[in-house]
């Protein structure tokens, strides 16, 4: 039986309503041209890595928040480690999206008064999140390791069979993205580079099966995007971390094992 991806969407469409009311869905012929997803299908398996790039405006963001269950498509499927997200209510979608995905976007939202140790931390501290940790009794990862590829969390496991706390995990992660020495510093002391790497180690702390990033080296210089882009690469690389980047630098593309493009609501692979 082949593996379960990770990611599926079936026929994704996405319409936003107009200013003033909603459109008229495309069976009636109103809809169609407002669409900014049209048919969208596609699937990620695990350990895959993806680039999605595109034109602004093209609706890139608006397809990474579907696959985060930031957002609903209008029609069509989503489904997550096999999960049809439609059946789930907006409770179970936030702590799905809490314990399952991993986000990273261009700006990195980082509390200011927090160090860096504490910011990767505070994923952990969403009502249910440790909780829903402990009350797994029987993780896949440590179940099932002979079956599961390698994730960012394989070396956890063992620690987590000795009880590794949250702390020596956001400590562990931000030593993995270079931050080994900076665990005290707060934002305003950390390059915007820097921001990004921790923004990465706090969207790893729970484990997810997915890291969707927007845009992650948006605001970054050369310099940075390119280490940022060799750090997300890495991880896919040696840790199987499974990953769906939209970007504007085909720097970051290429670094990606496959890229395609969003353009009038359709994913093409690149010409
Ligand atoms: P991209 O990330 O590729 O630049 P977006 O997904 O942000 O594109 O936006 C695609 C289009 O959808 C844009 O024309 C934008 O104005 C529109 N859009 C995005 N979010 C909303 C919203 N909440 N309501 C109405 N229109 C939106
Ligand atoms: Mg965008």
């Amino acid at each position: 039986m082949p593996e379960t991806p990770i990611l599926e969407l079936e026929n994704v469409v996405k319409q936003y309503d107009a200013p003033g009311g909603p459109v008229r869905p495309p069976v009636l012929g109103g809809g169609a041209a407002t669409a900014i997803l049209r048919g969208i299908t596609l699937s990620v398996a695990a350990g895959d890595a993806l680039a999605i790039v595109g034109p602004s405006g093209s609706g890139k963001s608006t397809l990474l928040n579907i696959m985060g269950t930031l957002d609903r498509p209008t029609s069509g499927r989503v489904r997550l480690e096999g999960r049809d997200l439609a059946n789930l209510d907006d409770e179970a979608l936030a702590a799905i999206r809490n314990r399952r995905i991993g986000f990273v976007f261009q700006l990195h939202h980082l509390l200011p008064q927090c160090t860096a140790l504490e910011n990767v931390l505070v994923p952990t501290l969403a009502p249910g999140a440790r909780q829903a940790d402990v009350a797994r009794p029987a993780r896949p990862a440590v179940e099932n390791r002979a079956q599961t590829r390698p994730r960012p969390d394989e070396p956890a496991a063992a620690h987590e069979a000795q009880g590794e706390s949250a702390e020596d995990r956001a400590r562990r992660l931000l030593e993995r993205v270079g931050l080994g020495e900076r665990l005290d510093y707060r934002p305003g002391q950390l390059s915007g580079g820097e921001h990004q790497r921790v923004a990465v180690a706090r969207a790893l702390i729970n484990r997810p099966a997915l890291l969707l990033a927007d845009e992650p080296t948006g605001s970054l210089d050369r310099a940075s995007s390119d280490d940022l882009a060799e750090l997300l690469a890495k991880l896919n690389r040696e840790e199987g971390l499974t990953l769906v980047v939209v970007t504007h630098s085909a720097a970051l593309a290429a670094r990606m094992k496959r890229q395609l493009e969003l353009r009038d609501g359709q994913l093409s692979p690149i010409a």
